[in-house]
């Protein structure tokens, strides 16, 4: 979704209308010349396209009056058709070569192409209407907890494959493909290494990274499955969030110490609501990617409520992430190898940052 604020066509019109009269540039007070009018060849000029494509631009066009918008973030560049004045955030005016309208397309003459993509380009990213300050990747346990472990016997050789090793090496790729795809958060892991990590300092680790008590920071624990059974038919993906009414106090301290008691109950209520409202959303996305692009996979269906102590204190939209049954034979074999840690971290983080793409928009 797109949103910006930007004025009524007519009133952009205007001003175009009123840089090409104050400017007395005659030239451009002309009829809009056609590509064979000018004499432009299509070697020297590119489709706007790709232009959009290059900077991330977005296009406003009218068909009707010939004139457009260029958007890139809340910069705009208007222009019309086969004018050589181009205005740059409605008050600056740019001497440009003529965007051409031609069967359809509208070709950008090579020098244009650079001075459009140069601006447009500083600031291409998407606006960012709600920020995501950070994403905390949480691998479970470590050190002297070792989670949940069983062994697997190949080729005459026994290997125990322990949950922390397991979520460790996952919570790295996450970080790695995250980084790829998301320009915005800031992405980290709550450990680094085998070390122990008391559950408490894992949700603190995440407060502590908001420079403002409303930063969006997101939540995503790594954890193996295991049922009380030695070895299960069940496997597969499972991923828990909190419900609103097991969770504690969202509103933070410094905000809430500042208000009245029934507003600072009203706006913890609501934020209660946004955390799980949001926490199912991204535990959707999540479910959505590793769906498609691990169909073999098998996943539980729907976000499950649960009062895992992160997803409680971790006052913001979290989710645990179940990776697989570290006692189905099945799930064991493909969490032992890289590869397949590697896979469906890539998916969990496609997921993430569709999320994310989502979240930022919506006002
Ligand atoms: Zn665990």
């Amino acid at each position: 979704m797109f949103i910006a604020h930007r004025p009524p066509f007519t009133f952009m019109c205007a001003l175009l209308l009123a840089a090409t009269v104050s400017t007395g540039a005659a030239e451009s007070a002309l009829s809009a010349p056609d590509a064979s009018a000018t004499g432009v060849s299509a070697s020297a000029s590119s489709d706007i396209i790709e232009l959009l494509e290059q900077t991330g631009a977005l296009l406003e066009w009218d068909e009707f009056t010939r004139t457009g918008v260029l958007w890139s973030g809340l910069d705009s560049i208007s222009f019309a058709a086969g004018e050589s004045i181009a205005v740059a955030n409605f008050d600056e005016l740019l001497r440009v070569e003529p965007i051409i309208y031609d069967r359809g397309r509208l070709r950008v003459p090579r020098e244009t192409f650079s001075v459009l993509a140069d601006r447009l380009g500083r600031r291409a990213d998407p606006v960012r209407l709600r920020p995501v300050k950070a994403i905390v990747i949480d691998p479970g346990h470590g050190g002297r907890d070792p989670g949940t472990f069983r062994s697997l016997t190949v080729d005459g050789e026994t290997i125990t494959y322990y949950e922390k090793d397991i979520v460790l090496e996952m919570g790295r790729y996450l970080k790695a493909e995250l980084s790829k795809l998301l320009d915005g958060p800031e992405i980290h892991l709550t450990r680094e290494s085998d070390v122990y990590l008391p559950l408490k300092e894992r949700t603190e680790f995440a407060h502590a990274l908001r420079d403002d008590p409303l930063d969006n920071v997101l939540f995503v624990s790594l954890h193996v499955n295991a049922s009380p059974l030695p070895w299960t038919d069940a496997r597969g993906v499972e991923i828990y969030y909190l419900p609103a009414t097991q969770r504690r106090q969202v509103l933070e301290e410094e905000i809430a110490a500042t208000l009245e008691p029934e507003v600072s109950s009203i706006l913890n209520d609501l934020k209660e609501e946004e955390y799980t409202v949001e926490s199912v959303l991204m535990g959707k996305a999540v479910l959505d990617a590793i769906a498609r692009d691990l169909p073999d996979t098998p996943i539980e269906r729907g976000v499950r409520v649960a009062n895992f102590f992160v997803v409680r204190e971790a006052r913001m939209p979290s989710i645990l992430i179940e990776t697989g049954f570290i006692n189905n034979r099945q799930d064991l074999e493909l969490l032992a190898t890289s590869e397949y840690r590697r896979e469906l971290a890539a998916a969990i983080a496609s997921g993430i940052a569709a999320y994310v793409r989502d979240f930022e928009q919506l006002q």
